[in-house]
């Protein structure tokens, strides 16, 4: 199999995941935020000045999500800070396709039913906080989502 088919297959897999993070960038970018490709995933960030957008991000329990190869950031600051962690996710979703989006909230009450904290012990997010450890990232103490 080439490499780009390979892409092209996770993109594929991923694209319903990518749709529902394309809704939330689309709200993003109604309340004046702004969107960009990076490496191959759409990145979007709500805007860091006054306004709804900045009350809606304000809001938000997370610095960023992800949402197949899509990202939304509370603010294209942490988006960079978290990018590496996001990226995590985005492989993940490129294994998994839709079934992420049941994996993970299970993943999370599989950690609460542990004793473990719901977020933080989520077997996806220690997996994300791992794997930027290992490459010696910044944003390995962050919180993305
Ligand atoms: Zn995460």
């Amino acid at each position: 199999m080439t490499r780009q088919l390979r892409r092209l297959l996770a993109f594929t897999w991923a694209a319903p995941c990518s749709l529902i993070g394309l809704c939330f960038g689309a709200l993003a970018l109604i309340v004046g935020g702004r969107g960009a490709r990076v490496g191959g995933v759409l990145e979007f960030s709500f805007p860091t000045h006054h306004g709804l957008g900045r009350s809606i991000a304000a809001r938000l329990p997370f610095g960023a999500i992800t949402f197949g190869h899509v990202v939304v950031g509370t603010a294209p600051g942490q988006l960079a800070l978290l990018r590496a962690h996001e990226r995590v996710h985005v492989r993940q979703y490129e294994i998994l396709g839709p079934l992420f989006l049941v994996a993970y909230p299970l993943a999370s009450i599989l950690a609460a039913a542990r004793g473990r904290p719901p977020y933080r012990g989520n077997w996806f997010e220690v997996q994300a906080r791992r794997a930027v450890a290992a490459d010696g990232g910044a944003a390995a103490g962050q919180h993305g989502d």
